[in-house]
């Protein structure tokens, strides 16, 4: 179990609650990480944290904050750093898509019979803003806060949340695909601009998960059965069903350990070959 050498460093995970960052921190924890649950839902952070402890004897603590508030990402960092000294780890993990983001038209009709408030053109900019902001400066700041210590350590390890939108964008979604795109770009910049630092910078692209997110979008409300478009994944994906949440974790602790020191900038797709097939 040692042979990773995680054992001891402190690692923040933002959207520590959620369903996958939930289950990255445990896969943390289980290597003798100090996790910080970073939410903005506080009680949900605190509990994840509690159940890591009983679970695998290692320190963890929930902590609340906004990752798109500054302010109240520092004052989440003082109280991170008193309890567990400078952080070694971030992954930006905080994420997700919205329905006010989402047309409701996957392709506009060639005849001119549109409604066009289900098309591009009904999106919402305040909704295209929240998606768009949440996914990007959402990784964005919490990185300018967190990474500072990794710069006085002259090492440390960020893993930013991609997606498969942001090879090919999916339908309905332009902003979180705009956002996750913009993920890709900004892991590269920053590998870079960090390269001479010792903090790597590389990014998980996951395939498809069922989670609170999308789940609106997969599973029809009133049959529980999977929607046209949660088959069209399944049809999609050559291993033909959905991805779990622990099956993120061998890629974090591998992009976290020395395993892949020489590894930075690059965006991994675990995706049961998702963007590998061109559906032929
Ligand atoms: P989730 O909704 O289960 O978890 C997201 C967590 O982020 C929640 O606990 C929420 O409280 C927290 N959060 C939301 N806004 C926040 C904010 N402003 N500040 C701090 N915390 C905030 O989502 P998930 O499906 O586990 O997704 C986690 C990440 O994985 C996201 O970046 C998502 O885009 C990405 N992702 C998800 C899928 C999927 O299929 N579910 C696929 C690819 C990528």
């Amino acid at each position: 179990m040692n042979e990773l050498n995680l054992k001891g460093k402190v690692a923040v995970i933002t959207g520590g609650a959620g369903i996958i960052c939930s289950e990255m921190a445990k896969s943390l924890a289980n290597q003798g990480v100090k996790t910080v649950i970073l939410d903005l839902n506080k009680d949900a952070a605190v509990s994840v944290a509690l159940a890591i402890e009983k679970e695998f004897k290692t320190a963890s603590i929930g902590v609340s904050a906004n990752v798109l508030d500054k302010t109240s990402l520092q004052a989440a960092k003082n109280e991170i750093n008193e309890k567990f000294g400078p952080i070694d780890i971030l992954v930006n993990g905080a994420g997700g898509n919205s329905p006010a983001a989402t047309t409701k038209q996957e392709r506009m009709e060639g005849t001119g019979n549109n409604k066009m408030e289900e098309t591009f053109f009904g999106l919402q900019t305040e909704g295209f803003d929240k998606v768009f902001d949440l996914n990007f400066k959402g990784t964005l700041l919490p990185t300018m806060v967190f990474a500072t210590d990794m710069i006085t350590k002259k090492s440390g390890n960020i893993i930013n949340i991609s997606s498969m939108n942001s090879f090919r964008p999916l339908t309905k979604i332009p902003a979180y695909s705009a956002a996750k795109a913009a993920i890709n770009n900004f892991t590269q910049w920053l590998a870079v601009h960090f390269s001479k630092t010792g903090i790597r910078v590389n990014a998980i692209a996951p395939g498809f998960l069922l989670t609170n997110q999308n789940r609106f979008l997969l599973i029809d409300e009133k049959t529980g059965e999977l929607t046209a478009r949660g088959k069209k994944i399944i049809n999609g994906t050559p291993m033909e069903r959905y991805c779990v949440p622990e099956e993120l974790t061998g890629t974090l602790l591998y992009l976290v350990s020395d395993l892949s020191r020489f590894v930075t900038g690059v965006v991994i797709p675990v995706d049961g070959g998702f963007s590998a097939y061109s559906g032929v």
